[in-house]
């Protein structure tokens, strides 16, 4: 059955090889050297050939050396005990790694994810007898915050009866719980964990929806301007040090969903180790306990071959699949995914593939594309639902978007956060351009009211501009007032604060109040004697408004500051 075969080239991390019997696309195979087996993933088939890539370093291999095949795709283990680990692409549990091995990644080295000789609270959902189909749930075990649910495995086609099931106990991930059989009399073996092919979409569920309903961030030029969508899509796109990663930990941190998942592909050999370090320090806003207890962390740095790069995003994806068919909101971050996109250019490249754009592979938009689809919002065969919310970070080089990842991500996210270096050196956090920026979702505050603001915004930028040729002097008293209450939205709103406790993150509700506050200072018709006093009254104005941004809203204090606001209002508009 098992299929052989013999290596006839080795190039960086692809291997051709010669073989006898049976092989399919992206089937796993090892690479023997000596003692070690190096893990590889078929990417081509020709013939009697086939190209492989190699997830470790190659080093050593030589034409001659042989290849088993294993029959099988690259899985990921799906089962209690997922929550709070720090993976590898392949699934290694990296802490379990460096304590083995004494440093991180030994070649040839591989761990089982899922710890195998932990217990878990088992309690049946099932009797026998019952019918059962692919995702339906057996029984649950506690996991953290959660009640994990046991699911019936995913590739299961058609009803299947319950033939046992397990009394309430303590359980490891590979003992069996239940025994399912089918009407023509084959049976199937049920234990807490599943294998599940990483490339494949997980499609246990009932019923795939629009997303229509706000993922809430807390953070307000998102959920006010840009919004994202549960079950949606967005991307990041900037320059290098705008703040992208620390716009993702916020996210992971604020944002109300209940697993986060990191797809953490470094850009600096250090920056993966800084997450590493710092995730399990950051406590949750929700719980009060580490934010890892409801995070799983996939990660690469820069020194691990570019192939497990590419595994990596895949199963983070899967991961976060797996969750949502136990009816639960995830989030997947993918920082960055501009080096997945190298990890494709190299292999296409050794496979001497006619390139594209910038030598990336033709089929890149489409590989792109297939990524960002399996987010989305299902309904649950018990008419639960869930859903899986795709971030991904692009880190084009010299912060040029005109370039074919960022456009590739464009064409197929619902939002897109476009980080300007011009933003972020002024030190404008988070640095998402107000004017760039864009979104196809429903947000927070009214659409009116959004519109109204995005008006200011681009009509005093524009002044601004015109402002630096024909100098102060040369404006107009209206449009020196238009531009600074463009200023002032941003300085108030676009902006904030987030290592301040109460500005950090703000709830939907907060910036429904505070966006209304804000709408009405900028439609009123103010009246100044001359520019001087526009600009100190924007000066006071800015300073109270920041005031109450960092006032907690159930608080006295925040609505005699509001009054104050509102008092300024009339000030200016010479009304009482
Ligand atoms: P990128 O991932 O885009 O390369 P980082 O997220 O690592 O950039 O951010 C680079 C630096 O910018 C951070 O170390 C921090 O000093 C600063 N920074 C980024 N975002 C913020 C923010 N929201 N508030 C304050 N400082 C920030
Ligand atoms: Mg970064």
């Amino acid at each position: 059955m098992s299929t052989t075969g013999r290596i006839i080239g080795v190039n960086g991390n692809m291997i051709t090889v010669q073989f006898k019997g049976a092989v399919g696309q992206n089937e796993v195979g090892y690479a023997r050297l000596g003692e070690l087996r190096l893990m590889s993933e078929v990417v081509r088939v020709r013939g009697r050939y086939a190209d492989m890539q190699v997830f470790e370093d190659t080093t050593g291999l030589a034409v001659g050396d042989s290849v088993d095949f294993s029959g099988e795709l690259l899985t990921a283990e799906l089962g209690p005990g997922l929550l709070a680990q720090v993976f590898d692409g392949l699934q290694n549990p990296l802490p379990e790694l460096a304590e083995k091995s004494g440093f991180f990644l030994k070649r040839g080295m591989y761990l089982p994810a899922l710890p195998r000789d932990r217990r878990w609270a088992f309690t049946p959902a099932v009797k026998a007898g019952d019918t059962v189909m692919a995702g339906d749930t057996i029984g649950t075990v506690p996991e953290g915050i959660f009640q994990h649910r046991v699911m019936v495995p995913f590739g299961l086609q058609g009803a299947w009866k319950v033939a046992e099931v397990a009394p309430s106990g303590e359980y490891t991930v590979d003992q069996k719980i239940a025994a399912l059989a089918d009407p023509q009399g084959a049976r199937r073996e049920v234990t807490l964990l599943q294998k599940w092919p990483v490339k494949i979409p997980i499609r246990a569920y009932a019923e795939r929806l629009r997303p229509t309903e706000p993922l809430t961030t807390k953070i307000r030029i998102i959920d006010t301007f840009f919004p994202v969508a549960r079950g949606g899509t967005y991307c990041i796109p900037g320059p290098f040090g705008a703040g992208k990663t620390v716009l993702q930990q916020l996210t992971s941190r604020y944002a109300e969903v209940d697993v986060v998942i990191v797809a953490a592909c470094g850009e600096r050999a250090g920056e993966v180790v800084e997450t590493l370090r710092e995730f399990p320090t950051i406590n949750d806003p929700r719980t009060g306990r580490s934010l890892m207890e409801r995070t799983v962390i996939i990660c690469n740095t820069s020194s691990m071959p570019v192939a497990a790069r590419e595994a990596s995003v895949y199963t983070a994806v899967t991961l976060a699949e797996y969750y949502r068919q136990m009816g639960l909101n995830v989030l997947l971050l993918a920082d960055s995914t501009s080096r997945w996109a190298q990890a494709l250019r190299e292999m296409s490249g050794r496979l001497e593939e006619i390139p594209g754009e910038e030598a990336f592979p033709a089929y890149l938009e489409s590989v792109i594309a297939s990524f960002y689809e399996r987010g989305g919002v299902v309904t649950l065969r018990d008419g639960g639902s869930g859903s899986v919310t795709i971030g991904g970070t692009v880190s084009p080089a010299g912060g040029n978007f005109d370039e074919p990842v960022t456009q590739s991500t464009l064409k197929v996210v619902g939002a897109f956060h476009g980080l300007s270096r011009a933003r972020s050196d002024a030190r404008r956090y988070p640095a998402i351009d107000p004017l760039d920026s864009w979104s196809k979702y429903a947000g927070v505050v009214s659409t009116d009211d959004v519109a109204a603001a995005r008006h200011v915004l681009s009509r005093g930028s524009e002044v601004g501009q015109m402002m630096k040729v024909v100098g102060e002097e040369g404006t107009h008293l209206d449009d020196f007032v238009l531009h600074l209450k463009a200023e002032y939205l941003d300085a108030v709103y676009l902006q904030q604060d987030a290592y301040h406790d109460v500005d950090c993150a703000t709830p939907a509700e907060r910036q429904r109040h505070v966006f209304a506050v804000i709408v009405r200072l900028l439609k009123a018709k103010m009246r100044f004697a001359d520019k001087d006093a526009a600009r100190q009254f924007f000066h006071r104005l800015t300073q109270a408004t920041r005031d109450w941004n960092r006032l907690a809203m159930e608080t006295e204090e925040f609505k005699q500051q509001q009054a104050r606001l509102e008092g300024m209002l009339t000030e200016a508009t010479g009304h009482a």
